[in-house]
């Protein structure tokens, strides 16, 4: 028995022994294709690599600052940046005429209001579509999470001081109107800003180590648990942007995950309070009892099965058992353990997902994609459809590209997909 589908931990969200009946057979009735050509299912979907804080050759680097476009430009396309040495050289040897133009929603699909018991954030104005860009921008300052140690503690304060103070005056302006949750906890005022407003940035050529840039609007958005939208970076283009991870209504607070969404509650708090001295009150946060723990055993659930090699065991079992028709044998099922199939599993891992609003990234794409497969196999056209439209616009946010990957292709014709009645 694999790993996949034998789950003795009480916290798995689903008690019943459940043994899979095929579907009932298709509608022979509607056969006729739209096309002649087969869709095959998009390449899989590889994360982007997130590189360390504190890369191994972090002691032999010297900081740079440097307003970019070296070239000028209105201010909401400057960005003062910080760099170890070999870094801008890098990115201007890479991609001639770095940093690239980019191009953001024009008008606005949000504003910034405050929001009760939040300070501010933003809020959509228009409706927003799945994987939709909400806003596309260039930070005011980007910065490394970790500097030269040897030179010490106030040689980086120094640092981090004269570039916020070398900033154009719109853009100081912006920053020293970020909200400072530091307090006296850090060394300098500018210190406190950046590391409250700051997100994750790069990885660059030449250094593998992680920035923080601090944005000027996507900066506002507040903490969820069961955030609606994301957070990433282009380094081609020098900007941070924010996509929507699920439609977003009008009216509706765009928010994002400040700390990892797997952890349970009390973890998820206790971090929150530590590094950003607030107490969520998301939905999630928000639950009790009961409710609260199966919450807890739900993001834990998910994270159990997003590890690379329970991924791939998981994905090859799944298509041994789909090609084999989909039958489980009568299982020997030891005390206290639980069988299910592989598609209850991972029918309940995306129902977890959408139901606490934490779509993880390592797991979403196999996920989707073995629901796509099970259900070409047995010719569901509607949910052939309704799972693949789910992986373009997740595609869209994780890879921060209007490219689908291929997804919204087979959401049109699900009939020409490779997989469709195949048994
Ligand atoms: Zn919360």
């Amino acid at each position: 028995m694999r790993r996949g589908f034998l789950l003795s931990t009480p916290r798995e969200p689903r008690k019943t022994v459940l043994l899979a009946d095929p579907p009932p057979p298709p509608n022979e009735s509607s056969e006729k294709a739209s096309s002649t050509e087969v869709i095959p299912l998009p390449a899989r979907y590889t994360p982007r690599y997130t590189p360390p804080d504190y890369p191994p050759d972090l002691l032999e680097r010297t900081c740079h600052t440097v307003q970019v476009p070296t070239s000028g430009g209105p201010p909401e396309h400057l960005t003062v940046f910080i760099h170890y040495n070999g870094v801008l050289e890098a990115l201007e040897a890479e991609y001639p005429g770095w940093p690239l133009p980019f191009s953001t929603p024009s008008p606005p699909v949000y504003k910034i209001v405050p929001i009760e018991g939040a300070g501010l954030g933003m809020v959509a104005t228009v409706d927003i579509a799945a994987g939709a860009v909400i806003v596309r921008e260039r930070p005011l300052l980007l910065a490394p999470r970790a500097f030269s140690a040897p030179k010490g503690r106030e040689h980086a304060t120094n640092i981090i001081v004269n570039a916020a103070q070398s900033l154009h005056p719109e853009n100081k302006r912006l920053l020293y109107a970020l909200k400072n949750v530091k307090g006296n906890t850090v060394p300098s005022a500018e210190e406190g800003l950046v590391n409250t407003n700051a997100f994750g940035c790069g990885p660059f050529p030449a250094y593998h180590g992680r920035y923080g840039g601090v944005a000027r609007d996507a900066s506002r958005a507040n903490h969820s648990c069961s955030p609606n939208a994301a957070q990433s970076f282009d380094a081609v283009t020098l900007t941070q942007s924010l996509r929507a991870y699920r439609a977003i209504r009008a009216g509706e607070e765009i928010t994002v995950a400040y700390v990892g969404m797997s952890m349970p509650a009390a973890a998820r708090q206790e971090e929150l309070l530590r590094r950003y001295f607030f107490t969520c009150a998301c939905k999630s946060c928000r639950l009790t009892g009961n409710a609260r723990d199966k919450s807890d055993s739900f993001r834990a659930f998910v994270q159990a099965n997003s590890g690379a090699d329970m991924i791939a065991e998981f994905d090859a079992t799944f298509e041994t058992w789909l090609a084999a028709g989909a039958h489980l044998s009568p299982p020997v099922v030891p005390p206290g353990c639980t069988i299910v199939n592989p598609q209850t599993i991972t029918l309940t891992l995306w129902t977890i997902m959408v139901e606490e609003g934490c779509y993880d990234p390592a797991l979403w794409e196999p996920v989707l994609r073995r629901l796509v497969k099970y259900y070409s196999v047995f010719k569901d056209e509607a949910r052939v459809r309704h799972y693949a439209t789910k992986a373009a616009g997740l595609r869209m946010v994780h890879a921060d590209s209007d490219d689908d990957g291929g997804w919204r292709a087979v959401a049109e014709n699900p009939r020409m997909t490779e997989w469709w009645g195949k048994r």
